[in-house]
């Protein structure tokens, strides 16, 4: 893909990290201040899990049948996917593209096994992920969701350590302690990426020119 004005950036973390909070509270943020008249948004995945209470077809996921997953990889409509938890989750490779070239940075809220594969499409994509402050907050964070049992919240903790595994294939690690710190953290982690010679180039064209001009 040529180079956009829009930053691709990738989240993963295990369940319980906060990464969901991280998120909508830094999009929330941008889309007050507007920081350098660039808008961010999340990516909006296709599965074939069934919506939980309370989602939204078109908000929180596309929501379809294997059936039509397998024949949307076939045309190859996905940027990437993987099977995580017995259930298929892909990202439409159109609207990420699209999106890009508009100038608007788009976060997508993976996998490790989708990180590796964006990455290895678009090198520029910035990896993030985030880590729980200790195993004991963890465990607290993934019991404190509802009345499940302890088998249940045990395998909870060992999807989120496979999951933590990973950490080192990624080029940002954001520890969630204090939630304000993590969210600067992030936020940090997307003005570097805006500020970069590359994206300033394309968004400060007509300022060069006038610069340097006669
Ligand atoms: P959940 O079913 O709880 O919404 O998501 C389960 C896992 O699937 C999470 O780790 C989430 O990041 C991951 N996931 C969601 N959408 C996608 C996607 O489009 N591609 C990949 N590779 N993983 C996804």
């Amino acid at each position: 893909m040529p180079q956009t004005l829009g930053n691709l950036f990738i989240l993963t973390a295990p369940s319980g990290a906060g990464k969901s909070s991280l998120i909508k509270a830094l999009l929330e943020k941008h889309q007050c201040t507007n920081a350098h008249n660039n808008v961010m948004q999340v990516s909006v995945s296709h599965t074939t899990r069934a919506p939980r209470p309370g989602e939204v077809d078109g908000v929180h996921y596309h929501f379809v049948d294997r059936a039509e997953f397998e024949s949307l990889i076939e045309q190859d409509a996905f940027f990437e996917w993987a099977e995580v938890f017995g259930n298929y989750y892909g990202t439409s490779k159109i609207v990420i593209e699209q999106t890009l070239r508009q100038g608007i940075d788009v976060f997508l809220d993976i996998d490790w096994q989708g990180a590796r594969q964006v990455k290895a499409q678009i090198p520029d994509t910035a990896t993030v992920f985030v880590a729980p402050p200790s195993k004991q907050e963890l465990q607290a964070r993934l019991t404190k969701r509802g009345q499940d049992s302890a088998e249940v919240i045990e395998q909870r903790m060992a999807k989120a350590v496979s999951e933590i595994s990973h950490y080192h294939e990624f080029d940002y690690i954001v520890v969630n302690d204090d939630f304000a710190a993590a969210l600067a953290e992030l936020d940090a982690i997307v003005m570097t990426r805006r500020l970069r010679k590359e994206k300033q180039i394309i968004r400060h064209q007509q300022l060069f020119d006038n610069l340097l001009g006669e």
